[in-house]
């Protein structure tokens, strides 16, 4: 699946109990069309005790997004923006479609 998302990027999610929340990507699951945001949609997970004496564990794990559930975040406009493609000097560049600020 392509996406104009890139790791490093902040997002603003759409979807869920982090709706209107931003984040930075950790990771873009191209294949999947996925992407993990930094400390949204954690979901815990109970690690079982490997040995009689050891306590089980509560992990925290971010769930990925659906790619089309968060939106590029422009600073200039301090809000969620819909991406452009430029080709200015040959080279691939995503503008804020808003207020044309490269991001
Ligand atoms: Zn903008």
């Amino acid at each position: 699946m392509k996406t104009n998302i890139r790791k490093g990027d902040t997002v603003h999610i759409r979807t869920g109990r982090d709706l209107g929340r931003k984040g930075k990507v950790l990771q873009v699951l191209s294949t999947k069309g996925k992407v993990v945001v930094e400390g949204m949609n954690i979901r815990k997970k109970h690690v079982k005790a490997k040995r009689a004496q050891e306590k089980g564990q509560t992990v925290e794990q971010p769930t990925p997004f659906d790619i089309s559930n968060v939106q590029l975040f422009c600073e200039k406009c301090s809000r969620a923006v819909r991406i452009g493609i430029t080709r200015e000097g040959g080279k691939r560049a995503r503008v804020c479609k808003k207020c044309n600020t490269a991001l």
